[in-house]
């Protein structure tokens, strides 16, 4: 063997070591990526509460307005960037009440649909401060608005203390306007000791929701648990898991009911606050992770306390972009809002 012969036989045998070096280093360049990959969480779905006021004073509320902040509009996109990154799909954003701040929402989602690029954006709110021309400029970046509504007597909504008796005018107006512009109309419904006998059934049957979240009223000490320090007591509303379940019998034949008792609920929501922390659920508190400001996606969602499993059994995942509307359906949709 010459001398040349044996330097390129050197230099093939040190890049083939370096090469397996690199691939043991930098596991995403490899085929076995997801093999890798498989450890950490994916943040598919988050509910960014960048809030925590609101207008109303929902009694049972279990995200109390403990502070006025919001994050900067660069810090908050600083985050969702991160998230997207690490898998995020869809945005979820809650409060508090969203619509207080509607240039931040609108920027928000902005961002979410046109530089992220997420599946889906949604927003859930309490629906008493909802403009149909804000509507109308931002439903190409919005694909499910949540409106929350407990009962269609007022008299109950005010004694849970959902406004001051126009909650279920608003809902019937917000649903058309969705049906109008082709944004995907969602409800949700907290089960609670004022409401668990109430037959909803008419007004499902009208309001058409594409899906229907009744969830149990759930107790958190820190947030409504009644204990001091704490804004709401929320114990008066509680109700048994057979109660629960006897409001969802009277509704079983509505096709987008989604039940969530408290043991489906409680680990399976990512939820990110207005310090950009996930709120870890798991002891009946809500226990802050560190800042996605600070520390990276993988550290804060180990911090979370959020089931992933749960997350899928509960059917996390579902046709959550919106599509595009049929005018003629829609126009003989539009008539059973005339009540
Ligand atoms: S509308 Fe929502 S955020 Fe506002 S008080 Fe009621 S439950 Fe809480």
């Amino acid at each position: 063997m010459t001398e040349v012969s044996y330097i390129l036989i050197s230099l093939f045998v040190c890049y083939v070591i370096h090469a397996l070096l690199n691939i043991y280093k930098h596991p995403k360049h490899t085929n076995s990526n997801h093999v890798f990959e498989k450890k950490n969480k994916i943040p598919i779905s988050v509910n960014f509460h960048f809030t925590r006021k609101c207008n109303y004073e929902c009694g049972f509320c279990f995200h109390t307005a403990k502070s006025s902040d919001i994050p900067t509009i660069e810090n908050a996109k600083q985050a969702l960037r991160k998230l997207s990154e690490s898998g995020m799909k869809k945005i979820n954003f809650a409060g508090g009440e969203p619509f207080l701040y509607p240039k931040y929402l609108a920027d928000l989602m902005n961002f979410c649909k046109n530089e992220l690029k997420l599946e889906s954006v949604s927003i859930v709110s309490n629906g008493s401060k909802i403009k149909r021309t804000w509507l109308q400029k931002n439903r190409d970046n919005l694909d499910i608005l949540a409106i929350s509504c407990d009962s269609f007597n007022e008299e109950t909504n005010i004694e849970i203390g959902r406004g001051l008796g126009q909650h279920t005018e608003n809902l019937y107006e917000i649903a058309k306007w969705c049906h109008q512009l082709g944004i995907k109309f969602k409800l949700n419904t907290v089960v609670n000791s004022l409401n668990w006998d109430e037959d909803m059934n008419k007004h499902i049957e009208i309001l058409a929701p594409f899906r229907w979240k009744c969830f149990q009223v759930l107790i958190l000490e820190n947030e409504n648990g009644g204990l001091e320090g704490t804004l709401r007591d929320a114990r008066r509303f509680e109700i048994s898991k057979e109660k629960f379940e006897a409001f969802v019998k009277t509704h079983e034949n509505q096709k987008s009911l989604v039940k969530e008792p408290n043991d489906v609920m409680k680990n399976s929501y990512l939820i990110l606050d207005e310090k950009l922390r996930f709120l870890n659920c798991t002891e009946s508190n809500k226990v802050p992770s560190e800042s996605l400001l600070d520390v990276d996606v993988d550290t804060a969602l180990h911090q979370a306390g959020w089931d992933e499993n749960a997350f899928l059994q509960r059917q996390g995942i579902y046709n959550w972009s919106k599509t595009p509307t049929n005018s003629c359906t829609e126009a003989n949709d539009l008539k059973k809002f005339d009540w």
